[in-house]
């Protein structure tokens, strides 16, 4: 059998060198717009209460936060609606959180009525030609890719 291949090795030297150095152009090129994009890729997500933007950051860095009274703070990923206590309730402020993770972006909870902005979908770097909009709360959360 190693004689086979051997041989067929040596009847087809040039077939083989070929296909190498084919093989290596393409997993070369592949590599190089990989690493190109993952560079490239500098899209931010930011976010505007009644027109004034309060928040821009990476859309590729994972983090959370608190959007209270047109006002954006960074929270840790645990916080929730419900931790908040009477900070949360409608009547005290109105209350946004906004999280980022995986590239996607998206309105995890809020405390507004109707709860439009917690089921719009998702935006990512490809897919942001609907913005998130919390109309109660005046906000607006959209991508900017350069
Ligand atoms: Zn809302």
């Amino acid at each position: 059998m190693k004689q086979k291949i051997r041989s067929f090795i040596k009847s087809h030297r040039r077939d083989c060198l070929l296909g190498l150095a084919v093989l290596f152009l393409l997993l070369g090129s592949a590599a190089a717009l990989y690493f190109q994009r993952q560079v490239g890729d500098k899209s931010q997500v930011v976010v505007s209460f009644q027109g004034t933007e309060i928040l821009r950051t990476d859309l590729d860095k994972d983090q959370k936060y608190i959007i209270e009274d047109g006002t954006a703070r960074e929270t840790d990923f645990h916080t929730v609606l419900a931790s908040l206590g009477e900070e949360a309730y409608p009547s005290n402020h109105n209350v946004n959180l906004l999280t980022i993770k995986d590239g996607t972006v998206y309105m995890s909870e809020s405390n507004c009525p109707g709860l439009v902005c917690v089921s719009m979908e998702p935006l990512t770097s490809d897919a942001y030609d609907i913005p998130i909009v919390c109309l109660p709360h005046g906000l607006l959360v959209t991508i900017e890719t350069s």
